[in-house]
């Protein structure tokens, strides 16, 4: 899961990115609304986390502009907790709303919440072979009996395995595992896929990883 964090305190957002990497998911993170704009002109994101006092604006008259594709869930983390500030919030498009402080616990309860929502399908197990994989709680079972992998090998699995069958693009797979910040190693997307294709043959989970050379990988059933 890729989301977008729009939080002008370095700290806390450097928190937040690393407690939400711990759960698999790549945090891409800007403090101005006119980066975050653009970045979700490069990027689909799951999910939007958004502060509202930003040093270009108020986040919240930015919603319209941060749903680009009408979907994306937006979560206001903000210290503006009055009842009334969480309403203006909610009225003008939020898909929820928390108030600083907050446990990351509650935050990922609440993401787990609205990604549940239709029509967002990011929580939807997908399955191929003999396994089964919750994008939502990074987990894969092979035969129901859990599959240990590293959080990047798990993460380029869910890419292709979602689209299985179907070519998916080298940058696709890195944008699923690293955010626009680090610095990705040429091979680096190889290695982990060498990496998985011995531990699914390992656990005989049935599905085969195919290079499609120049271009990226794909998934398939066996
Ligand atoms: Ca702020």
């Amino acid at each position: 899961m890729r989301i977008l964090l729009i939080e002008d305190e370095k700290e806390l957002a450097e928190a937040l990115s690393a407690a939400l990497g711990k759960h698999g998911i790549v945090t891409d993170h800007t403090a101005h609304l006119a980066d975050a704009v653009e970045l979700t002109r490069q990027n689909l994101y799951d999910a939007i986390l958004l502060d509202r006092r930003l040093p270009d604006g108020e986040g919240l008259r930015f919603i319209p502009e941060l749903r680009r594709t009408g979907e994306t869930p937006i979560i206001v983390l903000t210290a503006r907790n009055e009842p009334k500030e969480r309403v203006e919030g909610l009225d003008l498009g939020a898909d929820d709303y928390l108030g600083k402080p907050f446990l990351v616990e509650e935050l990922m309860a609440r993401l787990r919440a609205v990604l549940r929502r239709p029509p967002n399908l990011a929580e939807l197990k997908i399955t191929a072979g003999r396994m089964v994989i919750d994008p939502l709680h990074l987990s894969v079972t092979v035969d129901d009996a859990p599959l240990d992998l590293p959080r990047r090998e798990l993460l380029v699995l869910a890419a292709l395995a979602k689209r299985k069958e179907k070519t998916v693009l080298r940058a696709t797979l890195e944008a699923a595992v690293y955010n626009y910040e680090e610095e990705i190693q040429s091979n680096a997307l190889d290695a982990h896929i060498s990496r998985l294709r011995r531990r699914l043959a390992e656990a005989g989970a049935e599905v085969s990883i195919h290079n499609i050379r120049g271009v990226g990988y794909l998934l398939r059933e066996e």
